[in-house]
């Protein structure tokens, strides 16, 4: 069976733009791959972060996946930082990584920009996330568009490696959305709705308040076409709040459009916020009966030994293959 894996940091609490563009897809793809769903904690430390709050998220991470719908028992699912073997990868990659690809990265130019005093570590995560990927020889990595660009360096750095050292990797394959790739920022709809913004008002949180998250919905920004049509470019918010409503109820575009012909933003935005609202209710619930329980150091005990054993086999081949073996 071919494999199927992805993972989310946990440096805030996990939005609606990481359940339709990541979580979603994984429960979609469930029994059709063998499936390997992490929490991204050493990818988290690339930006500052209060060691005691990231400590608290990671357990909150494990619950929500499972409260979202993720079964247990069809994704091996694990903490990165519990495989010691990942990071031992990664070096290894580093070196066949060039300076030059890791500098090019999207990410990595906008958020240098951010921080004058940027870390090494902003720089060398697309490479743990290559690790990540390739140390169980996924064929498949389910991202929101944000991550094509490192998943492809994944597939690159991978065929060097295979070419100079021997085949060794399998070369893995972006998987994104049609719609959902990118939810959008509710109060600027022009940009990507993310766990690390400051202002609460444009992101829905799995954990909001369901009547918080309806107000966030009925707040958020459109336009005057008045009319609901999905048209990104022209009625961003409008065909935003049309892909949250069908990635929610697994109804059409088309058909939600049909029903609001000749309707206004305020009937539209009402029926949105109900979706979102019983969405939201939904995950709290079984949430709660999740983390009340033992269930989610169980699934990390097993995670982990499956995982770990996995990597240790690679990084021994891979050691091997360049050398550095006793
Ligand atoms: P991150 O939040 O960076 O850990 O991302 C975890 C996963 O969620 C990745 O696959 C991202 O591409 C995806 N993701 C994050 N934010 C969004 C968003 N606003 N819309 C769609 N996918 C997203």
């Amino acid at each position: 069976m071919k494999r199927v894996l992805t993972g989310l940091k946990p440096t805030g609490d996990l939005t609606l733009g990481n359940y339709i563009g990541s979580i979603k897809l994984m429960k979609d793809l469930e029994g059709k791959y063998e499936s390997y769903l992490f929490v991204a904690d050493l990818h988290a430390l690339t930006v500052p972060n209060d060691p005691v709050l990231l400590h608290e998220r990671i357990k909150k991470f494990i619950g929500m996946y499972i409260a979202c719908g993720i079964d247990p028992t069809k994704h091996v699912i694990y903490l990165q930082s519990e495989n010691a073997y990942i990071p031992a990868i990664s070096w290894l990659l580093e070196c066949s990584t060039y300076y030059g690809e890791a500098s090019r990265m999207i990410q990595f130019k906008e958020k240098s920009k951010q921080n004058a005093n940027f870390t090494v570590g902003l720089l060398t995560y697309p490479v743990l996330m290559a690790s990540d990927i390739l140390y169980c020889d996924a064929d498949l990595v389910p991202v929101g568009i944000d991550q094509k660009q490192h998943v492809e360096l994944a597939r690159d750095i991978a065929d060097r490696f295979n070419k100079r050292f021997g085949e060794v990797f399998t070369l893995p394959d972006v998987y994104i959305n049609e719609h959902g790739a990118k939810i959008y920022d509710l109060q600027d709809p022009t940009k990507k709705m993310s766990k690390t913004e400051e202002n609460p008002k444009g992101v829905i949180s799995l954990f909001d308040d369901p009547e918080v998250a309806k107000s966030k919905i009925m707040k958020a920004t459109t336009d005057s076409l008045a009319t609901i049509k999905y048209d990104p470019e022209n009625q961003p918010g409008i065909s935003n709040l049309l892909t949250i409503a069908s990635s929610l109820s697994n109804e059409d575009i088309d058909s939600i459009v049909n029903k609001f012909e000749g309707k206004g933003y305020g009937d539209f935005k009402k029926y949105v916020a109900e979706i979102v609202g019983n969405f939201l209710t939904d995950i709290q619930s079984k949430y709660n009966d999740i983390i009340n329980s033992n269930k989610v150091d169980e699934i990390l005990d097993n995670g982990k030994e499956i995982t770990t054993k996995l990597a240790k086999d690679k990084y021994e081949k891979l050691s091997k293959m360049m050398g550095v073996y006793r």
